[in-house]
């Protein structure tokens, strides 16, 4: 009975196990003709400031829709992208649409927007990556200096001449840095002066908690104190509650993004969520709620 037993497990786990790379094939399969067959967009999360209420930039976000598969999520796809080296073309299309598509809401607007775009590991390894941005902010108009990098801090730290080269060369072209997720890695005080980043994005999971958890707040308050004392901007990311706003606000947090704003949206639904803010804009207020 238990040879019996450990025949059937292993049949179980291979069955599970076969699943699973069937299914990563299919998607891998797909992902290799997702650009050519037109089947990835970007969608734009807006960013607004604490202090005025207004829109003042927006997050590039990459969304993929398989006509059988259904939408699939970044953080199914970037992974894979990233293990395949499709995230080269791929990052490379999504450069130059966020570039072209925010330049244009820059100007339909007629706003000071900024774009942020996101940067995984592999794309630093693409030699040719400076000039993949030089070309997408010659080719959209987009000024440098609205264009800001995302790159989460482990990607500091490495410590490669890969990554440290480029962002050196990408500070000259005028690009801005903003380290994404922050809080979850290990990065130096040492590296954010060094390479003079601008922006720092506190982790979502640091900022849901922090209406309703102290040591989360703590981390909030600690991280925006620091921020201020270094003179880099401060922006609180998955804000889902009017708590959490409200949170940042007391904290004076500089700006926020998060479903509770607005969630990403296409180019188009972009213009109507900012007219609407334009239009009503949300006033932020300071008002004490509890001790976090
Ligand atoms: P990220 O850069 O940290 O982006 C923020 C993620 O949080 C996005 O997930 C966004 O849709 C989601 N989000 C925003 N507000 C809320 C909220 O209030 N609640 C919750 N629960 N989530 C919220 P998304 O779009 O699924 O992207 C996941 C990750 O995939 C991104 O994390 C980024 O690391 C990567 N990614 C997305 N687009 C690109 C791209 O164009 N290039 C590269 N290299 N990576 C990308
Ligand atoms: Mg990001
Ligand atoms: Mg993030
Ligand atoms: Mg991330």
């Amino acid at each position: 009975a238990a040879k019996e037993n450990g025949r059937n497990q292993f049949q179980i786990f291979s069955e599970s196990m076969l699943k699973e790379t069937a299914e990563r094939l299919t998607m891998e399969h797909a992902l290799r003709h997702a650009l050519g067959n037109k089947e990835l967009s970007m969608h734009y999360q807006p960013q607004i400031s604490l202090t005025t209420g207004r829109v003042t930039g927006m997050e590039a976000l990459l969304r993929w829709t398989h006509p059988r598969l259904g939408s699939i999520s970044p953080s199914q796809f970037i992974p894979l992208a990233e293990e395949t080296g499709l995230i080269v073309p791929i990052g490379e299309w999504a450069f130059m649409t966020a570039c072209c598509e925010g330049k244009a809401l820059r100007d339909e607007l007629d706003m000071d927007l900024t774009v942020s775009i996101n940067l995984s590991p592999r794309q630093f390894q693409q030699k040719n990556l400076v000039h993949v941005i030089e070309h997408s902010l010659s080719k959209s108009g987009l000024s440098p200096d609205k264009l800001q990098i995302e790159i989460t801090e482990n990607m500091l730290m490495v410590n490669s001449e890969h990554v440290l080269d480029k962002l050196q060369r990408m500070r000259e072209l005028g690009v801005r840095i903003s380290i994404d997720d922050f809080g979850t890695g290990f990065c130096s005080f040492s590296y954010l002066l060094e390479y003079q980043v601008d922006r720092l994005k506190i982790d979502q999971s640091f900022v849901k908690k922090a209406g309703t958890d102290a040591n989360a707040a703590a981390v909030v308050r600690t991280i925006i104190a620091m921020s201020h004392g270094l003179n880099i901007k401060v922006v609180a990311e998955g804000v889902e509650t009017d708590e959490q706003m409200r949170f940042l606000l007391r904290r004076k947090c500089d700006e926020a993004q998060g479903n509770f704003i607005a969630k990403p949206v296409s180019q188009a639904e972009f213009c109507e969520v900012v007219r609407r803010y334009a239009n009503n804009p949300s006033a932020p207020e300071s008002e004490p709620v509890s001790g976090l």
